[in-house]
């Protein structure tokens, strides 16, 4: 396997993250490295934990330290925009690290931390700005800084930015840096929104992709129990959560009053729990991950817009309490297991009123779901909700991928079985509008 000073890094940067530990670069780094060092416009599909910020940000650093130019007060040279918080946080802490014993200044943008002491920092000029694009806007609007010094432009999670409804504050970004830039577009989907969305802000992209859009992550056991209710899910969470106590697990659910009352359930039955999402301040989310991360808690109850880009080492059980309304979050949510090399289970509880949703997530994936308990329930009337219209089973045509079994049911079963087929998630704008408003929906209620 090739090592990182194959890929044309600087000496000064390979030794730097050989310190962290970065031995072997991933294959989306080894991919794009090369190809951001060329200058070239690159579009990376890569499932979550592959390693994408060391693949945009150690070449990007490389090119800043060579150009060597200090920037202007209030200017900005690197702009990475990313959905949420902790993703910023979480990109501007591995970006930290790359970049120590060098001059490079790493800022930060986001919502719900003061505004006052953001536009200070700004103040004296930015190598690499990492912000959400609400924020930004925000500082934009008060001339906190300037786009027009900026040369590198990413967007990460850009299929997560466009779910959450950002795609006219990208467009409004976009218009402010220069269009001599060079531009990367992370996602790990590919919806044809995300395919539109390079084709307007990218320049003869390379693309650049190291699994199929849409497939979980190889390494992770997935199975599904088939519950009559939501009563049903608590009783079964318990004894998920009691059986495995060495466990590290995180429990999605859609709603953050559904998270908030959860977690008071599972802490009330002497379970170490915290709760993550869009009601919790800033503070309150960072204490909860933070606690997560040193294990004093090990059950992080968590919606869809607050766990995004979580980067916790050793989550053993990611649980989908809820499956989410939207198929591309189930790969999010199970990403936050198994990474770096590690194994991880996921496991899903579906009511009759989510088999629809357990079907789309099927087609996504390709995956057929083991059963864990229960018997899938009977659809076949029925289209998925919202979806309209009803096709065969597989887009492809070809045999779903069957899940590993999970350990408790030796995988006999598979959730399948009833399939009758509802479409992949198009472009926003192409879904039948009572999903479009479940999604908005989801957006305030997470
Ligand atoms: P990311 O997909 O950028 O969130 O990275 C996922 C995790 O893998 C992070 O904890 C990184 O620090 C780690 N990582 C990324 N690249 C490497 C590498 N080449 N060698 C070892 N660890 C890595």
């Amino acid at each position: 396997m090739t090592d990182f000073s194959a890929l044309g890094l600087s000496a000064q940067i390979v030794s730097r993250i050989g310190a962290e530990g970065y031995e072997k670069p991933t294959p989306i780094q080894e991919k794009a490295i090369p190809l951001v060092l060329e200058g070239r416009d690159v579009m990376g599909l890569a499932q979550t934990g592959t390693g994408k910020t060391a693949a945009f940000g150690l070449p990007i650093i490389d090119m800043l330290l060579q150009n060597g130019k200090k920037p202007d007060p209030k200017t900005v040279k690197t702009l990475i925009l990313a959905p949420t918080r902790e993703l910023v946080n979480q990109i501007a802490e591995n970006l930290r690290i790359f970049a120590r014993k060098t001059p490079l200044k790493v800022n930060i943008v986001v919502g719900g931390a003061s505004i006052n002491r953001q536009q200070h920092q700004l103040s004296s000029g930015t190598d690499i700005l990492v912000a959400t694009p609400g924020r930004l806007l925000d500082l934009l609007d008060r001339r906190a800084l300037r786009l027009d010094a900026v040369r590198f432009l990413v967007l990460d999670e850009a299929d997560q930015m466009l779910d959450l409804g950002f795609i006219h504050d990208l467009k409004k970004i976009a218009a402010l840096v220069p269009d001599q830039r060079q531009t990367m577009l992370f996602s790990a989907t590919m919806p044809k929104s995300i395919a539109d969305l390079s084709r307007s802000f990218l320049s003869n992209p390379e693309r650049v992709e190291v699994s199929p859009p849409g497939k979980t992550a190889d390494k992770i056991d997935q199975a599904v129990h088939f519950v009559a209710g939501k009563a049903e899910k608590v009783e079964l969470l318990r004894q998920e959560l009691t059986s495995h106590p060495e466990g590290r697990a995180i429990v999605f659910l859609r709603t953050k009053h559904g998270a908030e009352k959860l977690m008071k359930h599972l802490d009330s039955r002497g379970f170490a729990t915290a709760s993550i999402h869009g009601n919790k301040s800033q503070g309150q989310r960072e204490r909860a991950l933070k606690a997560f991360k040193d294990g004093s808690i090990n059950v992080l109850v968590a919606t869809d817009v607050a766990a995004r880009g979580i980067d916790v080492p050793g989550v053993t059980h990611v649980y989908n309490y809820d499956l989410p309304e939207v198929a591309d979050a189930y790969v999010h949510r199970i990403g936050r297991t198994a990474r770096a090399g590690n194994d991880g289970k996921a496991i899903a509880f579906c009511t009759p009123e989510e088999s629809g949703l357990l079907r789309d997530i099927q087609r996504l994936t390709g995956i057929d779901i083991a059963v864990a308990s229960g018997e899938p329930h009977a659809h076949a009337d029925r289209p998925a909700r919202g979806r309209g219209g009803r096709g065969r089973g597989n887009p492809s045509g070809k045999p779903a991928r069957r899940a590993r079994p999970s350990g408790n049911n030796g995988g006999q079963r598979h959730a399948g079985d009833a399939r009758d087929g509802a479409h992949r998630n198009g472009p926003a704008k192409s879904r039948p509008r009572r999903q479009r408003n479940r999604q908005n929906d989801r957006r305030q209620s997470a």
